[in-house]
């Protein structure tokens, strides 16, 4: 019987486990994760902040998954070195668990610019579960918040959090890919997803270059009417 260890239960590593269980119905299958929760869903964070949904549905694979698909979850467990002489991988909670296959779905990290004060009460970044939580928490007592970085991501989760009347400032320092991605106004296109923003301010240090000479002069822009903004 072989054993499988997948480090990371993201969309990779869960796809990984689902592909290796319909490729060897014997072998053995631990997943470990330093989340609390089996496979949930990055996708819908922003809405979680909203408070358009709850936990229970951002979870893609419920205890049941693992049971009749035969893998062990392992949550809260960190993987912190690998042996490969030995070839077993070593945890936070100071086990080994030997593999004769081991695959790394680690994902990634936010990154978080060197700016002086990231560390304070009050800045966050937005990767996983926890940092939805605590942003969203925080956004309970919240009035105003400065998003920095105008990407995809970025805005929909300034979005998420404008929904709770949150007043958003998006602070982007972006010239050229913005405007790829991005109309303002925004043209109606039936095969676009469609985002509906309002009362959103955002700080760009050249808007014309952004938006055209019909842009705002100002380097910060208040969208005052209801618009639309869309990607491709
Ligand atoms: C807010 C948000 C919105 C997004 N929206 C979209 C979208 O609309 N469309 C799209 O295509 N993509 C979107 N993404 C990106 C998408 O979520 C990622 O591309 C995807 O999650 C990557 O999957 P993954 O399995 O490679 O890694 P991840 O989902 O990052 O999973 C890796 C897992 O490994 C764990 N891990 C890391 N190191 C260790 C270790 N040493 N020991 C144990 N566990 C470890 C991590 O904690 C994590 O749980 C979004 C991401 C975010 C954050």
């Amino acid at each position: 019987m072989k054993r499988y260890v997948i480090v990371g239960n993201g969309v990779a590593g869960t796809t990984a486990a689902e592909h290796i269980r319909h490729l060897d119905k014997d072998g053995k299958i631990d997943i470990f994760t330093d989340e609390s929760t089996p496979f949930y869903t990055r996708i819908r964070l922003p809405e979680y902040i909203a408070g358009l949904v709850d936990e229970e549905k951002l979870i893609l694979r419920k205890p049941q998954w693992y049971r009749t698909t035969g893998a062990e979850l392992h949550l809260e467990e960190c993987v912190q070195g690998i042996d490969l002489e030995e070839r077993e991988v070593h945890t936070a909670k100071g086990t080994a668990y030997p593999y004769d296959r081991l695959l790394l779905t680690t994902g990634s990290h936010s990154f978080v610019p060197p700016i002086k004060g990231v560390e304070k009460p009050g800045v966050f970044s937005l990767r996983s579960l926890t940092d939805a939580k605590l942003i969203r928490d925080y956004a309970l007592e919240a009035k105003r918040a400065i998003l920095i970085g105008g990407g995809v991501l970025g805005l929909e989760a300034g979005n998420g959090l404008r929904r709770r009347g949150i007043e958003v400032t998006v602070v982007s320092s972006f010239q050229d890919y913005f405007p790829d991605r991005w109309t303002f106004p925004v043209r109606k296109s039936s095969r676009n997803r469609w985002k509906r923003w309002d009362s959103v301010s955002f700080w760009v240090p050249n808007p014309r270059k952004l938006w055209g000479a019909k842009g705002p002069k100002d380097s910060l822009w208040r969208v005052v009417r209801s618009c639309h903004v869309t990607w491709y």
